[in-house]
């Protein structure tokens, strides 16, 4: 049977309601450990800022549920930043003393993209972030043209863009609905990489259509592909349902969430590679996969592979293995 294939308009019918979100707030924010490329645990100031959709209709997102349907209001966004740092306890002008050195602006879409970020908005932004040592945005190929760079000089730190592979498998990547080749891709990365932005990728774990083995494989493939391309950090997302489609395809037996053991095989390939750092995202990690008697165990030994970038003692279970 094959892979049903959406087109973005059926991927948008086939979803549940947004949740109730506002323009002048985020709709998370916190301060979690991340190893930086140096190997030091860092705190990180994480803001997940609200603003308008992406225009891209991924198969497997789920990000839009925290969006506006309209463009970002001007202003919103530095409100947005002054209020969570503020709420964090974090003085942008003295960021040291909160113990954070690194912000990500995370906006559930394309920091480049003028209706999600108005452009008359970067001055403020710059100027609220300019003690941090680390900015991260995400952004699509697609948005990277040459308003990074504009950014860029007005930032006083160092710019990482995060930008999705998801995987390099040749039939399951255009099958996403992301509009994204390899190409494509592999162009925006070194065109970034070759001005001293740094590149961190997301990649999925086990899309649709792949058994366990195969969920593993892709997404080691994928990592070395990332690697090769010139991105300094992966971090891995295990595939979840909870979209309409998604839901809709675990419902016909096209999709299954990873297992938590794949995650860990996962991650354990990557941190062997030692060629950048390497994340499992264990954020929602009741969704995975597995036994339920070392699951706690399992998932320790990952927070400690994801904070120290270091190979942990395997979990032994006498119930699943
Ligand atoms: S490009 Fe990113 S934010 Fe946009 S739909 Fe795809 S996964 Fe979601
Ligand atoms: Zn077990």
């Amino acid at each position: 049977m094959d892979l049903p294939v959406f087109n973005s308009g059926q991927i948008v019918a086939q979803r549940p309601a947004k949740n109730q979100v506002s323009s002048d707030r985020p709709y998370a924010w916190m301060i979690e450990p991340e190893c930086d490329s140096q190997g030091i645990l860092q705190q990180v100031v994480t803001l997940f800022l609200t603003g308008s959709e992406c225009p891209f209709h991924c198969t497997m997102c789920d990000l839009w549920k925290n969006t506006l349907d309209a463009p970002t209001p001007v202003g919103a966004i530095p409100e947005q930043i002054v209020f969570a740092l503020s709420d964090l306890g974090v003085d942008p002008k003295d960021t040291c003393s909160a113990g954070v050195n690194s912000i990500k602006l995370y906006n559930s879409s394309n920091f480049f993209d003028k209706r999600a970020v108005p452009r008359q908005d970067w001055t403020e932004i710059c100027e609220l972030v300019k003690d941090f040592k680390t900015v991260v945005i995400e952004n699509h190929p697609a948005f990277s043209g040459d308003a990074v760079f504009e950014f860029q000089s007005k930032l006083a730190g160092q710019l990482e863009v995060a930008m999705g592979l998801e995987t390099i498998h040749p039939r399951v990547l255009p099958w996403l609905n992301k509009q994204m080749t390899l190409k494509q891709y592999q162009d925006a990365v070194e065109r970034l990489v070759e001005r001293d932005v740094q590149v961190r990728t997301f990649i999925l774990v086990k899309p649709p259509s792949l058994n366990e083995a195969e969920g593993i494989e892709w997404a080691i493939r994928s990592m070395e592909y990332a690697f090769d391309s010139g991105v300094e950090c992966c971090s891995m997302v295990p595939v979840r349902a909870g979209n309409g489609t998604m839901d809709q395809l675990r419902k016909e037996g096209f999709f299954e969430p990873p297992s938590i053991t794949s995650l860990e095989q996962v991650l354990e390939a990557g941190l062997q590679m030692k060629r950048g750092r390497v994340f499992m995202d264990l954020w929602d990690h009741e969704l995975f996969g597995g036994c339920d008697a070392c699951r706690g165990q399992r998932l320790e030994r990952m927070t400690k592979m994801n904070e120290t970038q270091q190979f942990e003692q395997e979990v032994q279970c006498d119930v699943c293995r």
